[in-house]
């Protein structure tokens, strides 16, 4: 294995990723983009995007078990818990480009809570892996809902997708708001208004 400047704590991720295959195919794109892959700047390049995908699609393998933890607590605490501004970065599917944002995500337990540091270890979990942002919002409401089984969950994602900006022509497509909701923050619309008023208070713009 020839040194670079990456660090390798990737090896220590469970992975689907065929490090090997991957590298040969890359080596493969650079040269079917019309690139010289044996240029200083791209020698090593085949090495480092294989490795990295390891690193970003780690979402697969990610074991929800272990993500949790023991961090499941009864209480009998019934009003909303709210968790904002958990920043992510996906990987759009029909582009392999990076999608990044922040998700919202609230719930209203029913006898049991969830450690705060869990619930970004979730919102990765879905957003390591080739994703669309509707798909990825869904999973994480639809996972806080079969762990907690509370009396609701919302989840409300932003993100900017590079697919958009970078190819120019459609940039007011760039920035995307997905929701999920289940039980009472679907049927009630008090409850819908207060979580949406709760994250929009003092909610800065997304940036890059
Ligand atoms: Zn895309």
């Amino acid at each position: 294995m020839e040194i670079d400047d990456d660090n390798d704590e990737f090896i220590n991720i469970a992975t689907n990723v065929d490090v090997d295959a991957a590298k040969n195919i890359m080596l493969e794109l650079i040269k079917a983009l019309g690139e010289n892959p044996e240029r200083e700047g791209l020698k090593n390049t085949p090495h480092r995007v294989s490795r990295m995908y390891v690193e970003l699609l780690s979402g697969y393998t990610a074991d929800p078990e272990k993500i949790i933890n023991g961090a499941l607590f009864n209480i009998s605490y019934d009003e909303m818990v709210l968790v904002r501004d958990i920043e992510f970065y996906s990987m759009c599917e029909h582009h392999m480009l990076p999608f990044v944002g922040r998700a919202h995500i609230a719930y209203i337990p029913a006898g049991k809570v969830i450690g705060l540091s869990k619930i970004p270890r979730i919102v990765d979990m879905y957003a390591r892996r080739l994703q669309v942002q509707e798909r990825m919002t869904r999973q994480i409401a639809d996972f806080l809902q079969q762990t907690l089984k509370p009396q609701g969950v919302a989840v409300v994602v932003e993100a900017m997708h590079l697919c958009s900006m970078m190819r120019g022509v459609k940039k007011h497509d760039a920035r995307m708001t997905t929701s999920a909701m289940h039980g009472a923050f679907r049927a009630n619309l008090a409850t819908r208004q207060e979580f949406l008023d709760n994250i929009s208070r003092g909610s800065k713009p997304l940036q890059l």
